[in-house]
Order: C-alpha cells, then structure tokens, then sequence
C-alpha cells in the first residue's frame, strides 16, 4: 500500500485539529494533482475560516503543558521523528513525487535532508542556554532566559514539501511552542504525513495542527488577527511574504521570513571550469530550477564565457527528462500549468530580445507539465529575466570583463539569498563573498543547504534564519530577569 492509500484508508489525508482527523467545516475540498499527467490523485479538506480558528484553540490550549514539557522529552520527540522518516524514506518520497513531480532521487535526498532537520533540533531542544551578567553599576544581576514565544503559524511552499516544513516543525518543537502547520495547496498530502508521522512518535494533540487550504488569504488572515498567535514563520514569494508582513503588523505578531531569491552563480577566469559546469549543474538544476536558491543569473567572465557555455550546455542538453517515479529521470515536471506557461513566455520573450537558445527553449510533446533545459546565452545583463525568480530549468548566462563589475551584477537586484561564486583563488572568493549582498555564498560550491547551517536571505529575500542554533532562536523570546540578593 502506498503512503497516499495509507493515509486516505486510515482518514489521515484530513486536517489534523486538535489529536483529531476532521472534514472541512463546510465540506470544501481540495483536488490534488499529478503534475506529472495533469491527473488527480485524490481529494483533501479545505480548511475554512472556522477550521483555522479551532487549529488555533487547540494551539493555545496545548501550549503551557507543551512549554513546561522537559526539554529532554521534546528531543527525545524529535530523534524518534527523525528515524521514522529515515525508516519510511521511500514510501516518503514517492508521496512526494506524486503530488510534486520532482525526480524520485531529489525526492528520496529532499526527505533525508527534511529527516535532519528533527535530529539537528533534537539536540537544540537541549541547548536553549541563558546567561547571568553583573550589571556594570553592580547594583543587580542581569539574568536572561528564553521562553517559548507562544502558538506558532507555519505557512510553507510546495517546492520542498517535506523540508520546508520539518525545518520549521524541528525548531518549534524544540522551543516548546505549539504549532499550526498551512501548507502550500499544490502539496497538502506531505504535510499530512508528516502529522501522522508526528502523532505515532508521541507529540501530543494539539501541538503540530495541520490545516491545508485553497483559502490561504482569508484563513491565514484569520489567524493572524486571533491575537493568541504570536509568531508566524513563513516561507514563500516575497510578494505573499509582503502581504503577511503587513497583516501581522496589526498584533505585531513575531515574523520570520524566508522568501524568494535570485541567485547570481559568478564564474572566473580563474575557476576550475569542470567544477564550475558541475556546480552550475547543481545550483541550477537541483529541485528542476524550482528552489529559491536556484543560481537565476549565470555570469561569467568573458575569456572563459565561451568553454563554460559549451560544456554547460553540452551537460544540460544530457539531463534525462521524464516522470519522477521513473528512477533514471533526472528533470521531472514543473508544479503546474501556470508555471510551465510563464517559463515558455519567458524563453520566447528574452529570445526575441536577441538571447541565443543554446539547447532547450520548448515545452516538450507530452502531458504534464515539462519544460526542456535551457540554457540562453548573449544575454544582456538589462533583460528583465535576470530582474525575475525564474523557478524552473532555465539558465541564462550574462558574459563581464572585471571582478567590480561581476560584484555589481550580482548586487543588482533587490533579492539577496543566496550566491555562488567559482575561482582558484580563495582570497578572492572570500572578498567577493563578503562584498555581495547575500545570506549565503557557495565558494566552489553548488549546493549549500545544510541544517546546521543558518539558512536565510536579506534585502527583499527575508528576515530570520532557520537551522542552526539560530533556527531555535527564531522560536524563543528571550526575558531579562533583574535581581538583588
Ligand atoms: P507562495 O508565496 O505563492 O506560497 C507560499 C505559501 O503561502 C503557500 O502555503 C500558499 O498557499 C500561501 N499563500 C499564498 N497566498 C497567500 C495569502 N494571500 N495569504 C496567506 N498565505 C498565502 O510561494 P510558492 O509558489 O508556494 O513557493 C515558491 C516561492 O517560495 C518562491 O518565491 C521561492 O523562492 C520561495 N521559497 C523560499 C525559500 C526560502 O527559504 N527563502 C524556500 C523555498 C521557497
């Protein structure tokens, strides 16, 4: 039996409120599809207004038990999480596939890196450390602890249905907060399985509520206006991310915010070009394009534009395209009709703007929602894809002559999560790094993520860090305590 068939015969693929598996309020459904055919796989409640405001009360009312939990229990929780993912990686991941449509590979690496995220906050939960100081006047001690912050609305994507909320899930449960889970609605039956996951390792009701929605405006809104929510972690657009900024404004709801990036991959003369092409290869085309770290903006310096075109290209144009459950596919399809639309647009607009199609450019003859690897070359560092999240296996490469000149490229944009840049020479991969403007630099690197690693963005592309120590902080407040004795 698949996972889908498991949750759907035991009830599990329904919101998850309070310890209970309940039908939307008003019997709204949502129809969840294979991006892979265009084919429906099942059906999903909708969570209305009213299923989002009991998540809600279920949230507030597990929420002192939960914070007053040893922090042993709660790491304890969390490794028991993280071997039940490891353990049923597979059937995980084909879930994954299926809804999503990304290459089974991805899916099985996406769920062992979803899994870490539970280990690496299993032994956070135990380290939530204070500190004690004696005020420089010497009047008092200057104790400060951190506290739980409180009901937490986790609001995630759909192109890493599984990570992008264990990364959130961890850290919360770590802290002792409770917590609502909204998924993307591309994605719900991951997020589900994940709850389910949850509940058989023993996290007790109400603390990870799990309400999918097509209504994400008006029942997150609602939410955020209940002022018993007092954080919100959101990972998304950076358009939606505005949205809920301005809404949580209104309790001044604790925000932190991982939104959309434009990832400049910045190659010199100097830079081994085989690593260069294979971690351009990574950066690219790791999750089909579709990551927000995805290298957007391929510069490269002029006297190796040309080898690195050429091999790029020739290693695209090699990626195996095909449905994700096949195990030799390398590029699945995108999420959905819309986004393999935008990117044909896209293609066609920049081409007629003088871009070359070195390979791809096309949808391919096939149901489901594909786009050929493209690789688009002579692109004039003006052209108005460089100024878009791409979200697909579209590279297009910009040719510069200097190191200040590649430092403005990259910084052109008002997104700032992550860069890659590529050289043989370390000084200047660390000067580079340290002058763009990003959360994160790959140096000769094309895949950055890590748990124990503080993922995040500036400028428009967010506000907060998740994993590392400072993913735990993301869901403590912290109190300072004067005293005299
Ligand atoms: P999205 O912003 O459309 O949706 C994200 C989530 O917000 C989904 O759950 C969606 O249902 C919900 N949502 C949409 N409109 C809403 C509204 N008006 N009110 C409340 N909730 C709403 O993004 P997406 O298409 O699901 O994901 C792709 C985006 O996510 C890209 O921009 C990508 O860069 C970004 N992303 C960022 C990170 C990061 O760590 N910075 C990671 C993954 C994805």
């Amino acid at each position: 039996m698949s996972l889908i068939e498991e949750l759907v015969a035991s009830g599990r693929h329904r919101l998850l409120i309070g310890g209970e598996w309940r039908d939307a309020s008003d019997g709204a459904q949502i129809t969840v599809l294979d991006p892979a055919t265009a084919e429906p796989i099942t059906a999903v409640p909708s969570g209305s207004v009213a299923d989002g405001l009991a998540a809600v009360d279920a949230a507030a009312q597990a929420a002192p038990a939960w914070a007053d939990t040893p922090p042993r229990v709660r790491a304890e929780i969390l490794r028991a999480a993280f071997e039940a993912l490891v353990d049923r990686a597979d059937a995980f991941a084909e879930l994954i596939v299926r809804e999503m449509g990304k290459a089974l590979r991805e899916a099985k690496a996406e769920v062992l890196y979803a899994a870490e995220f539970f280990r690496w906050f299993s032994g956070e939960a135990v380290r939530n450390l204070g500190s004690i100081a004696t005020a420089p006047e010497g009047d008092k001690r200057i104790i400060s602890i951190h506290q739980p912050v409180g009901v937490s609305l986790l609001v995630t994507p759909w192109n890493f249905p599984a990570a992008m909320a264990t990364r959130k899930i961890g850290p919360a449960i770590a802290a002792g907060c409770t917590m609502i889970l909204k998924p993307a609605s591309d994605t719900p039956l991951t997020a589900l399985a994940i709850g389910a996951l949850l509940e058989e390792v023993g996290v007790p009701p109400g603390v990870v509520n799990v309400v999918p929605t097509s209504r994400s405006g008006e029942v997150v809104g609602a939410m955020l206006d209940d002022p018993r929510v007092r954080k919100l972690s959101f990972t998304g657009s950076t358009e939606v991310g505005k949205l809920l900024l301005e809404k949580a404004a209104r309790h001044v709801v604790n925000c932190s915010m991982e939104l959309g990036g434009n990832a400049p991959f910045v190659v010199f003369e100097d830079a081994d070009l085989d690593a260069a092409v294979e971690g351009a290869m990574v950066a690219k085309m790791r999750n089909g394009g579709q990551s927000c770290i995805a290298a957007n903006r391929i510069y490269v310096h002029a006297a190796v534009a040309d080898a690195f075109a050429d091999r790029f290209a020739a290693a695209m144009a090699a990626t195996r395209v095909g449905v994700g459950l096949d195990p030799s596919t390398e590029l699945g399809p995108l999420i959905n009709l819309q986004a393999a639309e935008g990117i044909a647009e896209l293609v066609d607009q920049t081409a007629s703007h003088g871009a070359q199609v070195r390979v791809g450019g096309r949808r391919p003859d096939r149901p489901g929602f594909f786009f050929e690897p493209t690789v688009l070359t002579d692109v004039r560092p003006d052209d108005p894809i460089l100024a878009t999240e791409i979200f697909g296996p579209v590279a297009p490469i910009v040719t510069f002559e200097t190191e200040e000149e590649a430092i403005d490229l990259a910084n052109g944009t008002l997104w700032g999560l992550a860069a890659y840049v590529y050289t043989g020479d370390l000084a200047r991969g660390l000067r580079v790094a340290e002058a763009i403007e990003a959360g994160m630099v790959g140096i000769n690197r094309g895949l950055i993520s890590d748990p124990a690693a503080p993922f995040g963005g500036v400028k428009e592309s967010g506000l907060g860090r998740e994993g590392a120590h400072e993913g735990l902080m993301e869901f403590l407040e912290t109190k300072y305590i004067a005293a005299s004795w």
